[in-house]
């Protein structure tokens, strides 16, 4: 990952979901019981789409003049931050987050 044109597929974002997940158990240790490393994720989740928050609104122009750092690579990495953090969340709760994809696109699908 992260090499200018590879491609993204589903997959291979879950596999780098899973090893992430390893990782960061390697790095914080095994909590007794999964509460704390959820309730941390969901933390994380919050600051992370906090940055993402503040990237949108240095992009608009929207932020005090000495805040703004509109920077698009820092709008892209906040996105991605978004989207893994809640990946490792979703990994900690045990939801099939491929099932849940497919059941909640059927159900957008329908509406129309
Ligand atoms: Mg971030």
């Amino acid at each position: 990952m992260g090499r200018k044109g590879d491609k993204m597929n589903f997959e291979k974002l879950l596999d780098f979901v899973n090893l992430e997940d390893k990782r960061l158990r390697n790095l914080y240790g095994n909590y007794p019981d999964e509460e704390k490393r959820i309730l941390a994720r969901m933390v994380k989740l919050t600051e992370e789409v906090g940055e993402l928050s503040e990237e949108v609104l240095s992009h608009l122009k929207l932020q005090r003049k000495e805040k703004i750092q509109s920077n698009k690579n820092e709008l892209s990495n906040e996105f991605a931050d978004v989207i893994i953090t809640t990946l490792l969340l979703a990994k900690s709760l045990r939801v099939d987050i491929k099932e849940a994809l497919n059941d909640k696109i059927k159900i957008i699908n329908e509406r129309y």
